[in-house]
């Protein structure tokens, strides 16, 4: 385990001009922007395998750039400073979900434009602990019936999730109940993500075709909250 500040550059002026993000969406495509570690994939192994080395993150203040995934593990008792539960005037929920709060502006715009467009979308997971990543990754040890390689293709170890930096959500739609699962990929909410989202700042962290880098298997449901920057990745 090293000591390393894993945190992209940052920029000098964050940033939601819409306007401008739409520009720059239009000239690079923006279903695939993420932040991504300095490695490069070894095809060799296994695509949803663990690294040798695990660099553990220096968290400071602001999360939103922070890279957190297989290679960089965030401490135990890093909790986001600024955590507020999502009303349901920003967007349905199907229990008290908290994100950091400079995600309200844009879910909150994200879903208006959703409902104009006729998509019914809701949030169903948002800033996690390290203590809930212990249950979860153990639900998916034990759904699997003790594959840890199963588990480690859908499901981050403690410390490894992105979920607990409080700036990433997973959304759901009526069009499946508000469950979550690979049917979700089949709905008009996640067609509709995939073009509108980045939009309003947020990237798709495990697209589809991209697991030998993500390590993780596509999730169209996960996206992460990051300003301007989430075009320019
Ligand atoms: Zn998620």
């Amino acid at each position: 385990m090293t000591e390393h500040h894993s945190k992209l550059d940052s920029p000098a002026i964050f940033c939601l001009d819409i306007f401008l993000i739409s520009v720059a969406c239009s000239l690079i495509g923006c279903d695939k922007p993420r932040p991504t570690a300095e490695t490069t994939p070894n095809h060799d192994e296994a695509w949803w395998s663990y690294p040798e080395e695990i660099e553990s993150i220096v968290p400071g203040d602001d999360p939103l750039y922070l890279v957190v995934d297989k290679g960089h593990q965030l401490p135990a008792d890093y909790v986001p400073a600024d955590l507020v539960t999502i009303t349901p005037d920003i967007i349905e929920t199907n229990k008290e979900i908290q994100v950091v709060s400079i995600l309200l502006e844009p879910l909150r715009k994200l879903n208006a434009k959703a409902q104009a467009d006729g998509i019914n979308l809701s949030v169903i997971s948002g800033y996690r602990s390290y203590q809930y990543q212990v249950k979860t990754y153990q639900h998916w040890i034990t759904y699997n019936k003790g594959d840890r390689d199963a588990a480690d293709r859908v499901s981050a170890r403690p410390g490894h999730s992105e979920h607990q930096l409080g700036t990433v959500v997973d959304f759901s739609t009526d069009e499946i109940n508000h469950t979550i699962g690979d049917a979700f990929h089949r709905t008009k909410a996640c067609a509709w993500l995939l073009e509108n989202a980045p939009s309003f700042g947020f990237s798709l962290s495990y697209p589809k075709g991209k697991e030998h880098e993500t390590r993780y298997s596509h999730e169209g449901w996960h996206w992460r909250f990051l300003g301007f920057r989430a075009v320019a990745l």
